[in-house]
């Protein structure tokens, strides 16, 4: 229930924004992989957003072979040192992209979504996206290709100058654990439902949440199915809402 309003407090938000004079209507971009021959490849999308690290995932991640994009902001990289190392030690596994300096939404007006406020202006939007660069840049990880905006809500106008910047916008088409906020056999239940083509997004910053016993319980399960799991950099990315093209 609690989600339900969520979501549609976010409606409400975006139909607000629409009105005139105020903010443009938000967009909530999907993404899926190109499907391949096989039984079946699918994109294991996770934010740290802030916070620690759920080494529930982490762990299952690096035992079980399984390699995923993670998004990471400025603010989760200056707090979890020996998260990234565990990471860096394994880059056969693990990609590290962009989620921004500080996790504010990169939508160019301002207005609040999920509760958060958003960047606010051009500016605000920029900054956000160049300083989650920045502090990638310095863990010495390779130079990221892909964004995600906190929320993963943009407007229109932030998308068109997040690609102008040469990054490609990562939406998903499974949303795995409801915002962290799922129970564990919900979670297990969504990302076990994973076909070919599909980009999971979950997250591996909030250890103390039930959602990550599922998130592994779920991986777990499509490994068992014979699926495969691809990063984003390893895969052509579809997304709509001129987030790849
Ligand atoms: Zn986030």
């Amino acid at each position: 229930m609690r989600l339900f309003q969520k979501h549609f407090c976010a409606i409400a938000i975006s139909l607000w924004a629409a009105s005139p004079g105020n903010a443009q209507l938000l967009v909530e971009p999907t993404l899926h992989i190109k499907a391949e021959a096989g039984s079946g490849r699918v994109a294991l999308t996770l934010d740290a957003c802030g916070g620690r690290t759920d080494t529930r995932i982490l762990s299952a991640l690096v035992e079980n072979k399984i390699p995923a994009t993670i998004f990471v902001t400025g603010i989760w990289l200056k707090h979890n040192a020996a998260a990234v190392e565990i990471m860096r030690a394994h880059p056969d596994l693990f990609e590290l992209e962009n989620h921004g300096g500080r996790h504010v939404p990169a939508v160019d007006t301002p207005q609040k979504i999920y509760g958060i406020r958003s960047a606010g202006s051009p500016q605000a939007v920029l900054a956000e996206v160049e300083s989650g660069a920045a502090a990638l840049a310095v863990t010495g990880e390779p130079a990221p290709k892909w964004f995600r905006g906190a929320t993963a809500e943009y407007s229109p106008s932030a998308i068109a100058m997040i690609r102008k910047l040469g990054f490609k916008i990562a939406g998903f088409s499974i949303n795995g654990d409801g915002g962290s906020l799922l129970g564990a056999k919900e979670t297990a239940r969504r990302i076990a439902a994973a076909k070919d083509g599909d980009v999971i997004i979950a997250h591996i910053n909030q250890p103390t949440h039930a959602a990550g016993e599922g998130v592994v319980q779920g991986l777990l399960a499509l490994k068992a199915k014979g699926l495969t799991f691809v990063r984003l950099d390893d895969a052509d990315g579809i997304g709509d809402e001129g987030t790849t093209d």
